[in-house]
């Protein structure tokens, strides 16, 4: 597996892959692997010549600088993972300066409202930073596909958005969320979760499977109230949001209407920041 950390030899190399008649998909993460990452990774395997996948922990999209130097990382790890799947990865994994060369902040965005709610509304400038980096590093990579989960729909919504907007000739795959047997949603941030944190965060998917289960027999905001009770009851549980939202502009909804909706769900265990979501329909 070739390994690049500068842009400058990266942008060749991809190049001449392009040039060969080449497929190229990308999968950006911040490391730290999962199997949840590795179902988009073997994804795009199935859908493209060459795979590029970036390990790169980025800073403007914290708004807590302990969060930021906390975030699990396992680069040996990660490298062997990928190297045991296929030959036909690109591993791109910078540092802080090769990207922002001219200096670590965001640029600004507009994203017609999507990131009013939820993640943008609980982290402050978040998006900013994941709009910055994803753009960033679509523009090096110009991969043909590009995959994101649904794991972070309010992201992947943002990025389909920011392609379409500034008219970024790639093609964003949604891939679905894999969970773990008991239903907790992979995340890296769960290496930082105890057996028993672990077992207590199971609750945030058993909030969204009540609300899926209630959807069509419960008004929405009687589901709220009945999901925020079941979370403060739980003195290891500081839950951020709970929210009913549709797919297409992701506003918080009471009402049912002809549209797709999903459960939102955010929260502290124990300290550790998880978020999830499922479909209603
Ligand atoms: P991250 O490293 O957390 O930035 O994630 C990188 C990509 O993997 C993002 O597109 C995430 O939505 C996706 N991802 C993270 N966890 C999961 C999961 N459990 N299932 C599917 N995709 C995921």
């Amino acid at each position: 597996m070739l390994i690049f950390s500068d842009i400058s030899s990266i942008k060749p190399h991809l190049n001449k892959l392009k040039k060969k008649g080449n497929i190229i998909g990308f999968v950006p993460t911040m490391g730290a692997l999962h199997n949840g990452h590795l179902s988009l990774i073997k994804k795009s395997i199935s859908e493209n010549n060459f795979t590029v996948v970036s390990i790169f922990v980025n800073p403007t999209q914290f708004d807590n600088a302990k969060d930021l130097l906390t975030y699990p990382s396992n680069i040996k790890n990660d490298i062997s993972l990928l190297k045991s799947i296929s030959n036909k990865i690109v591993l791109f994994n910078p540092d802080s300066e090769e990207i922002y060369s001219d200096g670590i902040k965001s640029q600004q965005f507009n994203f017609n409202g999507l990131d009013e709610h939820m993640e943008g509304k609980y982290r402050q400038n978040h998006f900013q930073g994941v709009a910055t980096i994803v753009s960033k590093l679509l523009s090096i990579v110009e991969p043909d596909n590009v995959y994101f989960g649904e794991k972070d729909f309010q992201q992947l919504r943002i990025i389909e958005n920011l392609v379409f907007e500034k008219k970024i000739n790639t093609k964003v795959v949604r891939c679905e969320t894999l969970r773990d047997f008991d239903g907790l949603a992979l995340s890296s941030r769960n290496s930082k979760l105890s057996f028993s944190s672990k077992k207590m965060a199971t609750n945030l998917f058993k909030a969204l499977n009540f609300a899926k289960e209630k959807f069509n027999s419960l008004d929405v905001v009687e589901i709220e109230k009945k999901v925020i009770e079941q979370m403060t009851a739980y003195s290891e549980i500081k839950l951020d949001y709970f929210i009913i939202a549709d797919e297409e502009k992701l506003e918080p909804s009471i009402l049912k209407n002809n549209l797709k909706y999903r459960a939102f769900i955010a929260g502290y265990i124990s300290g550790v920041r998880l978020i999830d979501n499922i479909k209603l329909y």
